[in-house]
């Protein structure tokens, strides 16, 4: 649906068939376990996928927004920790493609695989405000010292490249913020807590803490004071449609968890199967067709992104929340469909159930889209 070119085509072939060795099979357990998925992130870099965006001049695949929604919604279906761990990686890689002059190293050990990154925004005293980041940087020796309560840092601890927000330290305003890199090493910066989340159990944000990290000048990413141009003109689309793409991949698991029960399991005082109940199979195709539209939606945002117009920026904060209550949708539909032993046992949906839950909350949560679009459609400031 979201037609790719041959080339992205091979692509994501490429990444499906890594991801059915070497992601699939460890998606129950890092459930259970809330473990990192390391083994699949190595897999990913081994193969250069930690590269997909990396511009080919330092050595990556050069690609763009499309392909990495593909690959998004396959990993999505396989296992969303893994999913929201490389999404969290894409949107810091956009960060350092935005400044190539500052991130050069990065940018090349990303492609290497050796370079994982992610984003740190959201703060205690800010919540999922990641626009008003309350923490400011001290101007210090020609640089800044940083310190901060960060909440939720996908990967934390795992990653080895921060981005990270913070007011500027001439900041007149809450939105006057400044994006710096923060690299794991750097002294002061810290895992302070543990995720044991309901869903997406292995992404590990857990919270991080800054204690009055060193930082040059040359690790602000965005021009001092700009940090929300760069959240708003370079994360966003790439976190919206990236999220969108894993919401989708935990929906299609579900259809086809259901698909697999329903056929395979019998009434045998009928001589029949699940899917000769009509009501069952009217469920199947409710979440069929809340997927296929939804991933419509998003292959629409695409192509806006690619050929942008006045509609464009509405549609990338719809794409979040389009597909975030599809998923919601489909998976509590799978739950009912294939009855109590959803519930628990050997099939993901009850898993698939929670990681739906999520995306929902991760800012801009699906309620604040809803609450932005709202004030675009209403011709109020959105921000
Ligand atoms: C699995 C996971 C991974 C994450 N990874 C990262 C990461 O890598 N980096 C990062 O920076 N953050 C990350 N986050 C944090 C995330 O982006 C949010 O900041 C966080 O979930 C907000 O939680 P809270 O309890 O602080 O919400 P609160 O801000 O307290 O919100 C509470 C409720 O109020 C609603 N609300 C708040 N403001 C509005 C509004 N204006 N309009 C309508 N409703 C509103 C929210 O939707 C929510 O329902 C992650 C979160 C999760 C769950």
């Amino acid at each position: 649906m979201y037609r790719l070119t041959s080339a992205q085509q091979k692509i994501v072939s490429d990444i499906v068939a890594l991801a059915d060795q070497a992601v699939a099979p460890q998606a129950a357990e890092i459930d259970k376990s809330a473990a990192f998925p390391r083994q699949a992130i190595a897999a990913l870099g081994k193969a250069g996928f930690l590269g997909l965006t990396v511009p080919a001049a330092f050595g990556g695949q050069g690609q763009g927004l499309r392909t990495a929604v593909a690959a998004l919604d396959e990993l999505g279906r396989r296992c969303s920790s893994t999913a929201m761990v490389y999404l969290m990686h894409l949107c810091g890689v956009a960060c350092y493609v935005a400044v190539p002059e500052k991130t050069e190293p990065q940018l090349r050990a990303a492609a290497r695989g050796d370079h994982l990154s992610t984003l740190a925004f959201s703060e205690r005293g800010s919540r999922s405000h990641f626009w008003a980041p309350v923490s400011r940087a001290v101007p210090d020796n020609g640089g800044v010292r940083l310190s901060a309560q960060k909440t939720f840092v996908t990967s934390a601890g795992e990653a080895h490249g921060y981005v990270v927000s913070t007011l500027d330290a001439d900041a007149k305003r809450p939105l006057d913020s400044t994006i710096y890199l923060v690299l794991r090493g750097d002294t002061g910066l810290a895992v302070s807590g543990v995720w044991e989340g309901l869903g997406m159990r292995g992404n590990g944000s857990a919270p991080m803490t800054l204690d009055r990290v060193a930082l040059g000048a040359d690790r602000a990413l965005s021009p001092r004071g700009k940090g929300l141009d760069m959240m708003l003109g370079i994360v966003l689309p790439v976190f919206q449609v990236g999220t969108a793409a894993v919401a989708l991949g935990i929906a299609e698991a579900a259809v086809q968890a259901t698909v697999q029960h329903v056929t395979t399991s019998r009434l045998e005082h009928m001589g029949s199967s699940l899917a000769e109940l009509p009501v069952l199979r009217a469920r199947l195709a409710q979440m069929r067709i809340e997927t296929d539209r939804a991933r419509a939606h998003l292959t629409c945002v695409l192509d806006s992104l690619e050929a942008p117009d006045a509609s464009t920026d509405l549609l990338v904060l719809e794409a979040k929340a389009a597909a975030t209550e599809a998923a919601l949708t489909v998976t509590e539909l799978g739950l009912r469909t294939c009855g109590g032993v959803a519930l628990g046992g050997t099939l993901p949906l009850e898993r698939l159930f929670r990681d739906a839950r999520a995306p929902v909350v991760m800012a801009p949560t699906t309620d604040q889209a809803y609450d932005f679009i709202g004030r675009a459609l209403c011709g109020l400031e959105v921000f």
